[in-house]
């Protein structure tokens, strides 16, 4: 008998699964007809078919970036492919690697209004309102180094206890592009992992603002106020947006106090340590510095070929050690610009059927240097870097010789130079018509100030990021 029922199963289970690979195969087939072989073997032979039901084909992708890259470049392809073969009712449904263990819990499919054909099915839990957390933002796959250490090891301990700690608020501040949305966003996605009832939101204080201003016009602040204090773990990003906007800055001071009494946990990022966060309420300033502050500095250069390569893997891409690091020997200030590259690279090489080298590479590197020199201008530059140090702009084109504005003139200057195409001679004349002599001049007193003055260091880098980032 026994024997009976498992022959008779592992027969059953046979026909399934055989049913369930020739459709696969099939639809293989089809795309391989329609792909260059580079595209074949890069997006669609990683792809794993799970099962067949109801006309609905499930697969398995090892990334959601290849699920946004499948989705964006493919969607037609897959669409088109999987009605030829399976009918015109069929559909395909996708599930990211990692999350397939839950694949059986699974309790909230995402459709995306976009692709009628496909939906991605997410393991998340349910919850009545939208967290606005981006699952690719975890802890694994954020690569710690020097720069980041404190952060990286607050945070974790965060994650184990929220509202339990004495970092609460935990202030996270650095330059652009080095890590801080990916960090707190992944406090936020570890707690729900956690501790699945607890109700954690992510935001920006830029959406924050917008959302209060639609509560007020709609007369409907106490509701909005209510739904931000219900939080357990409230997460706020680039708060130095909220400068200048006292309305939105009294609300926020309430929404804080309340939740900070009763050991709710807030984590909070900026762009500038919260003494510099000039035109802010000096009562929130005060009271973000009741918990701990922590740092994110640029990367050095393992750590940046550690995030190449985690990159890289996530991808799906082979590179080899020589390339990864040139790209961070070339790319250094900005984490964002890395993955730039790489994922221009990974366009060549899928789309154009090129094979990475290192002349591809450094042609690449090249682009994005050249990317970021056009659209900088001596303007922008002046605009950041005043608006940074409180300068008024005006005063930097004058003679003033107030402390503050030669500084604010000299960085300036220098940026312009390290940044953009112009010459000695057309900076000197934007800075009030002044010689190409007093730009040298300042460029050297700037080289000088960076090597022995750490604070200028920190400051000049993290302009150059911010404005690389804003005309990128
Ligand atoms: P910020 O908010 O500071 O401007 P982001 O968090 O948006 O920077 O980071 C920019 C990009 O760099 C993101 O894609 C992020 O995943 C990546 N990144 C930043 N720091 C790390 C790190 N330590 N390890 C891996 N990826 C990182
Ligand atoms: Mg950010």
């Amino acid at each position: 008998m026994d024997n009976y029922l498992t022959t008779n199963n592992s027969f059953v289970i046979k026909e399934f699964s055989s049913d369930l690979t020739s459709t696969w195969k099939e639809c293989l087939r089809v795309i391989k007809d329609n792909v260059t072989q580079m595209t074949y073997n890069t997006w669609f032979l990683p792809i794993k078919p799970l099962e067949i039901s109801d006309s609905t084909l499930k697969v398995q992708l090892p990334s959601q970036f290849f699920w946004e890259w499948i989705d964006e470049h493919f969607n037609t392809l897959i669409s088109k492919t999987i009605h030829e073969v399976m009918g015109p009712n069929a559909k395909l449904a996708y599930i990211i690697s990692e999350e397939k263990e839950t694949f059986d819990k699974l309790s909230l499919i995402k459709k995306d209004p976009t692709s009628p054909n496909s939906v991605l099915i997410s393991s998340k839990p349910k919850q009545d309102f939208e967290t606005f957390l981006n699952p690719r933002y975890k802890f694994e796959n954020f690569i710690k180094g020097d720069g980041n250490q404190l952060a990286r090891a607050a945070a974790g301990a965060i994650s184990d206890n929220p509202g339990g700690t004495s970092f609460n608020p935990f202030f996270v501040y650095g330059g652009v592009g080095l890590g801080k949305t990916h960090l707190i966003q992944a406090i936020g996605n570890k707690i729900i992992d956690n501790f699945p009832d607890k109700k954690v939101i992510y935001l920006s204080s830029d959406t924050f603002t917008v959302e209060f201003v639609e509560a007020v016009q709609s007369n409907k602040v106490n509701e909005f106020s209510n739904f931000y204090r219900n939080m357990d773990v409230l997460i706020i990003d680039d708060i130095q947006f909220l400068l200048g906007k006292e309305k939105t800055q009294d609300l926020f001071f309430q929404i804080f106090n309340i939740l900070h009494q009763s050991r709710k946990q807030i984590i909070l990022s900026s762009d500038k340590p919260p003494k510099d966060l000039k035109g802010l309420d000096d009562r929130l300033i005060s009271r973000f510095q009741w918990g701990l502050t922590a740092d994110i500095q640029p990367p050095d250069l393992e750590t940046r070929i550690a995030i190449l390569n985690k990159k890289s893997e996530e991808y799906g891409m082979v590179i080899s050690r020589d390339i990864l690091e040139y790209i961070a020997s070339n790319i250094t200030s900005n984490i964002r610009e890395l993955e730039g590259c790489l994922i221009k690279l990974l366009a060549n090489v899928s789309l154009n059927s090129k094979e990475i080298n290192l002349e591809l590479t450094k042609k690449t590197v090249k682009e994005i240097a050249t990317d970021r020199k056009i659209n900088i201008t001596i303007e922008t530059i002046t605009k950041t870097v005043c608006n940074y140090l409180k300068v008024d702009e005006n005063k930097i084109r004058d003679k003033t010789r107030k402390k503050e504005v030669v500084l604010a003139r000299q960085v300036a200057m220098y940026l312009s130079k390290e940044l953009t195409k112009c010459s000695l001679k057309t900076i000197g004349l934007n800075f009030g018509g002044r010689d190409h002599s007093t730009v040298i001049h300042a460029c050297a007193t700037i080289e000088g100030m960076k090597l022995t003055d750490s604070t200028v260091k920190y400051l000049v880098d993290n302009l150059r990021t911010q404005i690389e980032l804003s005309c990128s």
